[in-house]
């Protein structure tokens, strides 16, 4: 092969990811800026901006020897974000970076399709096999100077000059529709895993705080309380049959005296997001990872208060909630008794009662997190006779499968889940005599099933479609709870009012009746109703 200088070989890669992994950049683009004579020139100049803005910013970095290491690196990982913008229009944000670091390799798995294999090596491997094996053109500093100059300096010109004639559309496009920056492949992908890391570093230099370290059993409750909060997963509250689903999805928890809130908006739209920010005592508003990982949350609270409080994990692991406190992990079959094709969530339930009999004093508060209905493979997230409801998407590439088979899958998980806190809720009841028991069932967050073309979850909050976000929650109590203290009519009552996660902090210190300063009545479900 001839050899190429490196501005040259530079400038084919910009051109390259511009061209071939930004379908769902540009896709979306049209969506907002459809096809006209008015859009025309901006529509065109926009990957000749984009490409301007690669090049200025490899420019800075791409040299004789670092070249070839960046750019294969920039196109291994365009690949596999153009998959996943492409197929499933989830865009990569700080928030879906989060969830790569944090997600271990049984989730990953899940997620590995021919598909994605197909466009790691077409889109990835091949390119990077080319310029491995591409010559660098031996030159002088002086001419290397000359020419990195000429094409850095031409791109800035260009880039300003776009910026400049479309002036009008380029201020809209930055100001007003910046969620559509996030799906510009590249760009974004490379300043986002840097801000990342530099979130990460920030976390663990920051100073750690306590929270509700005032925290006590007040002497007047003469009762012991059991609670069990089952954190659910990637469950949408449309789909509950108790909440109007035209589908028998929750048959047992219809049987069940539950309480099922029908308006609850979730903190984040991914785990790593919901499940720390709906045990902090920030509300959805203040809520930031970096303040979720340097405060105590509410399990410090209850532990402060003399609390017994345990969690169980069926899912990828409690984001950094349960650091403190007892953990155990389900997703084997070393803890996990009910193990066929994964470990199921009801092997949760297998040693609860010893648990509940070992601890004879004191408040107890369990987490069960589950593994629910992760997505996509949601034909993997229930036991054969839990498959009601046919035909089903038997693969993780949905984009194969039809609406219904989607669909059928995962509301067949949900139906699996519905027994799940049915044996949850029995299991409490066995427990009416000794304790005034409870459940409160939260879910993270909801799911796209192909609305508008969108899968999966992950989307930014602020233009996350419902089902995203609309998450049910489900409390149920034990006859033996004091009606002082839970006023259940009043509380069905209010089943339709809106709610956030930012309630669940309050409502377990309210559950457990602590006393602690942190503790807001206004938030509690409990006492608010
Ligand atoms: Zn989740």
């Amino acid at each position: 092969m001839t050899p190429i200088s490196t501005s040259r070989l530079l400038l084919f890669t910009a051109v390259f990811l511009i061209a071939f992994t930004n379908v769902a950049f540009f896709k979306n683009i049209l969506q907002v800026y459809p096809l006209n004579l008015k859009n025309g020139f901006f529509l065109l100049s926009l990957p000749i901006t984009f490409t301007c803005v690669n090049i200025i910013l490899l420019g800075l970095v791409c040299f004789k020897h670092t070249i070839k290491p960046i750019l294969i690196i920039l196109l291994l990982a365009a690949s596999l974000a153009a998959y996943f913008m492409d197929l499933y229009n989830v865009v990569l944000d700080d928030t879906m970076i989060d969830n790569l670091f944090r997600t271990d390799l049984h989730e990953a798995s899940d997620l590995l399709s021919i598909k994605q294999l197909l466009y790691l090596i077409v889109l990835g491997v091949l390119p990077a096999i080319v310029i491995y094996k591409t010559p660098i053109k031996d030159t002088t500093v002086r001419v290397f100077a000359q020419r990195r100059l000429t094409l850095m300096a031409s791109s800035v010109l260009v880039l300003v000059t776009l910026l400049m004639a479309f002036g009008n559309f380029y201020a809209s496009f930055f100001r007003e529709h910046k969620p559509l920056r996030l799906y510009a492949n590249l760009s974004y992908f490379v300043y986002s895993p840097a801000k990342h890391l530099k979130n990460f570093y920030q976390a663990s230099a920051a100073e750690f705080v306590p929270t509700g370290t005032d925290a006590m059993m007040p002497a007047t409750d003469p009762h012991r309380e059991l609670v069990v909060m089952v954190v659910g997963e990637t469950v949408r509250a449309d789909r509950l049959s108790i909440n109007g689903y035209d589908k028998p999805t929750t048959p047992r928890l219809v049987e069940d005296d539950v309480i099922s809130f029908t308006h609850f908006e979730s903190c984040g739209t991914s785990t790593s997001v919901s499940v720390p920010c709906m045990f902090s005592r920030y509300g959805q508003q203040d809520y930031t990872s970096d303040k979720g990982m340097n405060t105590e949350n509410v399990l410090d609270v209850l532990k402060h208060a003399g609390v017994n409080v345990v969690w169980l994990d069926n899912n990828s692991d409690s984001k950094g909630v349960a650091d403190r406190v007892e953990y155990r992990d389900y997703k084997t079959a070393v803890n996990n008794p009910v193990c066929d094709e994964e470990c199921r969530d009801e092997g949760m339930l297998t040693h609860l009662q010893d648990y509940i009999d070992t601890h004879p004093s004191g408040d107890i508060f369990i987490v069960l997190h589950q593994m629910g209905n992760h997505g996509p493979a949601y034909y993997k997230r229930y036991p054969a006779e839990f498959e009601q409801f046919t035909p089903v998407c038997k693969t993780n590439q949905l984009e194969d499968c039809t609406s219904l088979e989607i669909n059928n899958a995962y509301d067949n998980a949900l139906l699996y889940t519905d027994a799940f806190l049915a044996k949850t809720i029995d299991l409490l009841r066995n427990n009416n005599e000794a304790f005034e028991a409870a459940m409160l069932y939260v879910s993270d967050h909801g799911e796209s099933l192909g609305e508008n073309g969108i899968y999966l979850h992950g989307l930014p909050i602020l233009f996350a479609p419902q089902s995203q976000t609309h998450v049910p929650v489900i409390m149920w109590f034990s006859d033996s709870f004091d009606p002082k203290e839970v006023d259940i009519p009043k509380l069905r009552a209010s089943r339709h009012a809106s709610y956030s996660h930012d309630a669940i902090f309050h409502t377990i210190l309210g559950l457990l009746e602590i006393e602690t300063a942190v503790y807001q009545p206004a938030l509690d479900l409990i006492s608010r109703s």
